[in-house]
């Protein structure tokens, strides 16, 4: 399977950041491209710039409302992004969860808003340090992934990115024992859920991943790329990260 290496640049960027993409692709030539896709999420407002330049990197959106249009001021429709060149989304962000109350029904419904409107959902889960040290990491990772997840799923419409919270932005990672178990857990529930299919669905690893410590990471069994938050924003770094493959 392909791996695929997301950037999730949050709430950073101005127009002028087209730069850095630009810098992107232009590392990302034709034997990166063999090898690993990559993928850009700016913040929505960048998005129509962003879509028509990127050629081999796929841009997509942060988050998505799960109705296709109407009054929800703010909110921005599956459709909309598409409209505007993404081809996918981020649903589930452990900040969203957090700072908008969103829960797993409402994740899978913004899921189900993403394949409804042909873009890939990149539904995210993870626990918080209190969850960990407390030994429910696997309980917790299984409820989200057994109530987020979008009711049908093909290797292309459905990505899944874990992210223990308590890495993003920390400069901590688990070890590469504790990421294999939880992605290792992940699979088996994705072949639950979906059948042969959740063989194929990749599996992303996300919090604090940098170029020192891409390799270890992404050669870790199950893990089919990373979403990228800060390591992201800069073009070397990223792609950097993007050449552990
Ligand atoms: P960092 O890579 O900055 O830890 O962020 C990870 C993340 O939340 C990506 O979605």
């Amino acid at each position: 399977m392909k791996p695929l290496v997301a950037g999730n640049w949050k709430m950073n960027g101005v127009a002028a950041s087209v730069a850095e993409l630009d810098a992107m692709i232009a590392g990302h030539d034709a034997a990166s491209r063999a090898v690993v896709d990559l993928a850009i999420c700016p913040p929505a407002v960048l998005i129509a710039a962003f879509a028509p330049r990127s050629g081999p990197i796929a841009i997509g959106g942060q988050d998505c409302h799960a109705k296709v249009s109407g009054a929800h001021t703010g909110d921005i429709a599956a459709e909309q992004l598409k409209d505007a060149g993404a081809t996918m989304v981020i649903v589930g962000h452990s900040e969203r969860r957090t700072d908008h109350g969103e829960t797993d029904e409402i994740v899978r419904a913004k899921a189900e808003a993403a394949q409804r409107a042909g873009l890939v959902a990149i539904v995210c889960v993870g626990e918080t340090e209190a969850e960990r040290k407390s030994g429910r990491a696997l309980y917790v990772v299984g409820t989200q992934v057994d109530g987020s997840m979008p009711a049908s799923a093909t290797a292309e419409s459905l990505v899944v990115a874990y992210e223990p919270v308590w890495a993003i932005g920390t400069g901590l990672v688990p070890t590469a024992a504790d990421v294999a178990e939880v992605h290792g857990f992940i699979r088996a529930k994705l072949v639950a859920l979906y059948g042969p299919v959740g063989e194929s669905v990749r599996i992303l690893y996300g919090g604090s991943v940098k170029p020192s410590n891409a390799k270890e990471l992404l050669s870790v069994k199950n893990v089919n790329g990373a979403l990228v938050g800060g390591a992201s924003l800069k073009a070397t770094d990223f792609l950097a990260i993007a050449a552990a493959y």
